[in-house]
């Protein structure tokens, strides 16, 4: 048992991410004191019951209230709102913080509501599940994983390096990325390969019966691993694609370009262009396992093709 890191921390979304760090805090007794605030009785109940808050509330400016850090856990869409609430009750010195998926669109909602002495430390792990709400956490996810920090130009040192601080004890490595470096990264890391997921398992699914039926029958050939990833949570997904649009289009763009080559590589025959990128992407995969990237489940990072 360590000393607190934190006297007072403020959950605002108590889901899979945010109460599987809760539960990282509760184990190394790294917050005095947790709060945590959702939408749903059965969500603030759960956190209760599990032990990983001391107190719920559904008001965000009422969970904020004297915290020395608010961890924003809810999907990306919902942060302009809970940065405008919280932001009368913050007191001067408190750390803002999240863990959202997309960086640059996250800062921009957040930030302008913060009063001077607060200070915003935005943050992303590159670990998950498809599961979601608080019972599906768990105080490993973290371990080994990387934590992205992506603080805006003149971010409090000292804020910057308590949120470390607290991912490292999670067993994170820290890493820091240009806010919007860090959206066009996870275009092609994660976003692109659950939209290819959730393309290929909505195209099964509008097939003919007596085929759809076989693709579920025969799924382990590969289809099995894009409906583990299209059975990702699809609130937060939506949110994904809406907030990195332009860097989710940039990559989509080149992808197009690129399937329509292989396209037509298999219309006329052309066998060497097709081995030639098999040959190459190999390679990619070897590089994944070497960096220890492939160690699975972890859908938002760990695209069908890596498992
Ligand atoms: P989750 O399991 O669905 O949990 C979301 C939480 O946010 C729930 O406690 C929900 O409460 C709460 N919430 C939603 N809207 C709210 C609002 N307006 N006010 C207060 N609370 C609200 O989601 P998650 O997977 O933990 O994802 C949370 C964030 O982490 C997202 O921004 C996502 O981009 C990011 N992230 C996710 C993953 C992943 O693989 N899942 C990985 C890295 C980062 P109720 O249950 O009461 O609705």
């Amino acid at each position: 048992m360590t000393a607190p890191l934190f006297d007072r921390v403020a959950f605002i979304g108590i889901g899979l991410i945010g109460s599987s760090i809760a539960r990282v805090m509760r184990r190394d007794g790294l917050a005095g004191s947790i709060i945590a605030c959702a939408r749903s009785d059965e969500t603030l109940n759960t956190a209760l019951e599990l032990g990983i808050a001391d107190e719920v509330t559904k008001d965000p400016a009422v969970a904020a209230t004297g915290a020395d850090l608010v961890m924003i856990c809810t999907p990306v869409s919902t942060y302009g709102a809970i940065a405008a609430a919280i932001s009368p009750s913050l007191k001067p010195g408190a750390i803002v913080t999240d863990v959202g998926s997309v960086k640059a669109s996250a800062i921009k909602a957040v930030l302008p509501h913060l009063p001077e002495g607060v200070h915003f430390v935005p943050g992303h792990p590159i670990a998950g599940t498809e599961n979601s709400g608080p019972e599906s956490g768990f105080d490993t996810l973290f371990e080994g994983r990387w934590f992205l920090i992506t603080p805006p130009p003149g971010t409090d040192q000292g804020a910057i390096d308590k949120v470390a601080e607290l991912w490292t004890r999670a067993g994170s490595n820290i890493d820091y990325l240009e806010p919007e470096h860090h959206d066009q990264v996870l275009a092609i890391t994660s976003h692109l390969p659950h939209l290819i997921a959730y393309t290929i398992v909505g195209t099964a699914t509008d097939l003919e019966d007596h085929i759809k039926s076989e693709v579920v029958k025969y799924s382990a050939s590969g289809f099995r691993d894009f409906t583990r990833i299209a059975a990702s949570d699809p609130v937060m997904w939506r949110d994904i694609f809406l907030e990195n649009r332009d860097a989710v289009l940039e990559m989509l763009g080149r992808l197009s370009e690129d399937l329509a080559g292989l396209q037509r590589a298999i219309r006329v025959g052309d066998g060497d262009t097709l081995e030639a990128l098999f040959r190459r992407t190999r390679e990619i995969r070897r590089g994944v396992v070497d960096a220890g990237q492939h160690i699975p489940p972890s859908p938002e990072d760990e695209p069908p093709s890596s498992t």
